[in-house]
C-alpha cells in the first residue's frame, strides 16, 4: 500500500498525475481507503460540538474526499480515453460503489441539518452554500426512511446501466462497423483513408458516434452507404430497452422529488428554469428550420436527377458544395495539419486574446504516449495550470470530443487547473495528420472549455470553471469556435504542410459561403434529437414505454421534428448523451447556449474583434467566475445588456 500512488497527492508539477506509476492493482485498494477517509472526514463535520459555521462545514466539505477524487478522475480519464478491459471491468465494479458512497454522504441527516442552519453573509459564499442546499434536496435528503431507500435502490441501478449503455457502444463502433474484402466498395475515399482502415485483406470502416457517418459524404457507391447508413442507425440494439429502464426509473426519482417529470426536475438549476421556456424555444426554431430542409431537399434531388434517400443526403450536400461553391473538402485539408492547427491556432489565439502563453513540457507525459502536455502562463509570467491534448482516436476511447479536468482550481486547496481536451481524429498509418475544417472548428470549440477551466479564478472547487450550469457550460466553447476562421488567427495557421503557402483567400471565401449550406439539415438533426431527449424525459411517473422504437417516431411526430430524410443527430439506442452521460433533459443546452455565443460573437465584431481589452472582459465576467456567480447575470454584465435572440435566428437562417 506505501507505494500506491494514489494515496497521497501527486508530486509533479500542478498535481498531474503520476501515469506512469499507476498500475491496474492500485485502484481497488486506493478507491475503498478513499472512500474511508471520505466517510470519517464527514463524521467528523457532523460530531463537531462547536455550531455550524460556513467554515466547518461547507469550506470542510470542501476540503473533504481528495484521495477518492484522485481515483475517481484518473479511473473516469482512462474509461473514457483508452479503456482496456481491466478499466472496464474496473469501472464495472466501482461505478456502483461511488453511487452508493455519495449517497451515502447526499442522506446523511445529520449532516442535512448542519447544512441548514449554515449562514453566511458573504456572496461567494452564499452561492456555494445555496449550491450545496441543491445538490442535498436534489438527491433526496428531505425524504423519509422508505424514500430515501428506494432513492438509493434507484441511483444504483442507473449506475449500472449507464456503464452497460456506453459499453454496447463502444463495442458497436466495431461490431456494427462496415466490412468488405471489395476495396471497390470505398470508391470515394481517398488513399490514407483506405490504408488506415486495412487489415489483413479486410476493410473495416468503424461507426463514429452520430446517426451521419462522415464517410457518407464520400462514398460513390449507393448500396454502400445504405449499408453503412443502417449499420449506424440500426446499432446497438440492446440499449433500447436499458433506454426504456433508465426514463422509468429517472421518471420515479422526479416523483419522489416533488416533481411531474424528470426534466422539470433537471431544468429547475438551470438557467432556463421551467419546461416551458425550453419548450417555447424549440418550438420556435422547428418549424422555419423544417421549411429550410425542404428546400435543400429539393436542391440535392434535382441535382441528383432522382429522388433521394437519407443515406444520400450527406453525398449529394457535397455535390452540390462542389457545384456551387466549388469546394472540396480534401482542397483544404493539405492546409491544417494538426500541429499547426493546434499551436498556431489555437493556442495562438488565447495569447491574442488573454495574453496567455504556453510552454511544451515534454518532460511531463500523459496517461498515453500521443498525449501532448504544455504549462500555462499568465500575460505577467504567473504559472496557470496544464494542458493536455490527446488528438487521436483509438479503439479504446468514446466517441466525440470533449474536455475535462484532471485537477480543478481553487485556492482553497491552492490548486491550480489540469485540463485535458479529447479530439477524435484518425491517425495516418504515416505522414502528417491533416484535419477537415469541421474537426479544425471542434479544436477550437474543446479549447474554449479548456480556457474555461485554466482561466478560473475562485475559491471553492465546486464552482470552478465549467462548474455552470449545463445549459449555459457551452457558451465560452461555442464562442472560441469564432477565432478559428478570423482573418488574422486563419493566416497565421492555415499554411499548406508541404510548401508553407497560405490557404488562398477565395477557397476561404467558397468556405465563407459553403459554411451557410446545409444549414437546415444540420439544425433540423439537432433539435429533433433535443426534442427525442426531452420526450424521453417527459414521460409521467409509471408510464410505461413498450416499444422504444415506435415512442421514438411518435414523439418526433407530434412535435414536428419526424422527416423521412433526416434522423436525429442520436437516436435512441446510441445517445450517449443522455443514457449514459448526465445530459439528459439537457441536449438542449447547446442551443440555448447558442443565443449567448451568437450575441457575443456579435458583440466582439462590433467592438474590434481580436483584442486584449475584449479578450480580458470576456475573461473577467464569464471565464474567470465559473459558477462562483449568477452566469446570466455575469453574461448581460459582459454584454453591457440583456441577450437577444435574433443573432441565433440570423446565423441559422431561421429568421
Ligand atoms: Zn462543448
Amino acid at each position: 500500500m506505501t507505494d500506491n500512488p494514489f494515496l497521497t497527492p501527486s508530486e509533479l508539477p500542478y498535481g498531474l498525475p503520476d501515469f506512469a506509476a499507476i498500475r491496474e492493482e492500485h485502484f481497488r485498494p486506493a478507491f475503498d481507503q478513499g472512500v474511508a477517509e471520505h466517510l470519517a472526514e464527514v463524521a467528523a463535520i457532523v460530531a463537531d460540538p462547536e455550531p455550524p459555521t460556513f467554515e466547518n462545514t461547507i469550506a470542510a466539505l470542501e476540503r473533504s474526499g481528495r484521495t477518492l477524487n484522485r481515483v475517481e478522475t484518473v479511473l473516469h480519464t482512462l474509461a473514457g480515453s483508452d479503456a482496456t478491459e481491466a478499466v472496464q471491468e474496473l469501472e464495472r465494479e466501482l461505478s456502483p460503489k461511488a453511487t452508493r458512497h455519495r449517497d451515502a454522504i447526499y442522506l446523511d441527516r445529520g449532516l442535512w441539518d448542519r447544512i441548514k442552519r449554515v449562514t453566511t453573509s458573504d456572496p461567494e459564499e452564499a452561492t456555494l452554500l445555496e449550491r450545496y442546499r441543491l445538490d442535498f434536496v436534489k438527491a433526496g435528503a428531505d425524504l423519509d426512511e422508505a424514500g430515501q431507500e428506494r432513492m438509493r435502490e434507484l441511483n444504483a441501478e442507473l449506475a449500472e446501466l449507464g456503464t452497460e449503455f456506453s459499453r454496447n457502444l463502444v463495442q458497436a463502433s466495431t461490431e456494427s462497423a462496415l466490412v468488405t474484402e471489395d476495396v471497390a466498395d470505398l470508391d470515394g475515399l481517398d488513399e490514407a483513408q483506405i490504408q488506415a482502415i486495412e487489415s489483413d485483406g479486410k476493410y473495416v470502416l468503424p461507426l463514429l458516434n452520430t446517426t451521419v457517418q462522415p464517410a457518407l459524404a464520400q462514398l460513390t457507391d449507393r448500396a454502400t452507404r445504405e449499408r453503412l447508413y443502417t449499420l449506424s442507425v440500426e446499432r446497438a440494439p440492446r440499449n433500447r430497452e436499458i433506454a426504456v429502464r433508465v426514463a422509468a426509473i429517472r421518471s420515479e426519482q422526479a416523483r419522489l422529488r416533488g416533481y411531474p417529470d424528470h426534466a422539470s426536475f433537471k431544468v429547475a438549476d438551470q438557467t432556463a428554469k421551467t419546461v416551458e421556456a425550453v419548450e417555447e424555444r424549440l418550438g420556435r426554431l422547428v418549424g422555419p428550420a423544417r421549411r429550410n430542409v425542404e428546400s435543400e431537399a429539393a436542391a440535392l434531388a434535382e441535382h441528383a436527377g432522382h429522388d433521394i434517400e437519407p443515406w444520400d443526403w450527406p453525398y449529394y450536400a457535397e455535390q452540390v458544395r462542389k457545384a456551387r461553391y466549388d469546394l472540396d473538402e480534401s482542397e483544404l485539408r493539405p492546409y491544417f495539419e494538426l500541429g499547426r492547427v493546434i499551436e498556431d491556432g489555437v493556442l495562438y489565439a488565447a495569447t491574442r486574446l488573454y495574453g496567455i502563453t504556453f510552454t511544451e513540457r515534454s518532460d511531463l507525459r500523459g496517461y498515453h504516449e500521443d498525449v501532448r502536455v504544455w504549462e500555462v502562463f499568465d500575460g505577467d509570467g504567473t504559472a496557470l495550470g496544464l494542458f493536455l491534448l490527446d488528438p487521436y482516436a483509438r479503439p479504446t476511447k468514446r466517441g466525440g470530443a470533449w474536455m475535462h479536468n484532471l485537477v480543478e482550481q481553487s485556492f482553497l486547496l491552492d490548486e491550480k487547473p489540469v485540463v485535458v481536451n479529447n479530439l477524435n481524429i484518425t491517425k495516418p498509418v504515416s505522414g502528417p495528420t491533416l484535419l477537415t475544417f469541421d474537426e479544425v472548428e471542434t479544436a477550437f470549440h474543446e479549447f474554449g472549455h479548456a480556457l474555461h477551466g485554466l482561466l478560473s479564478s475562485v475559491r471553492y472547487p465546486r464552482v470552478e470553471g465549467t462548474s455552470v450550469p449545463r445549459d449555459f457550460v457551452e457558451f465560452p466553447s461555442q464562442v472560441n469556435e469564432m477565432w478559428a476562421t478570423w482573418p488574422e488567427i486563419l493566416a497565421n495557421y492555415a499554411k499548406h504542410h508541404e510548401t508553407g503557402e497560405p490557404v488562398p483567400t477565395e477557397l476561404l471565401d467558397r468556405l465563407a459561403a459553403a459554411e451557410k449550406f446545409n444549414q437546415g439539415f444540420g439544425t433540423f438533426e439537432y433539435l429533433a434529437a433535443a426534442l427525442l431527449d426531452w420526450s424521453w424525459h417527459r414521460l409521467a411517473p409509471g408510464t410505461v414505454v413498450e416499444d422504444p422504437e415506435a415512442f421514438e417516431t411518435e414523439a418526433l411526430e407530434r412535435v414536428g421534428a419526424l422527416h423521412p430524410l433526416v434522423r436525429p443527430r442520436y437516436r435512441t439506442s446510441y445517445f450517449m448523451h443522455v443514457f449514459s452521460n448526465d445530459y439528459s433533459a439537457g441536449y438542449y443546452s447547446y442551443v440555448w447556449s447558442e443565443v449567448l455565443d451568437a450575441d457575443s460573437v456579435e458583440w466582439f465584431n462590433e467592438n474590434g474583434g481580436l483584442t486584449r481589452e475584449n479578450g480580458d472582459r470576456f475573461r473577467r465576467y464569464v471565464l474567470s467566475v465559473g459558477g462562483s456567480v449568477d452566469p446570466m447575470r455575469a453574461t448581460a454584465e459582459f454584454l453591457g445588456r440583456e441577450p437577444r435572440l435574433e443573432p441565433l435566428l440570423r446565423r441559422r437562417g431561421l429568421a
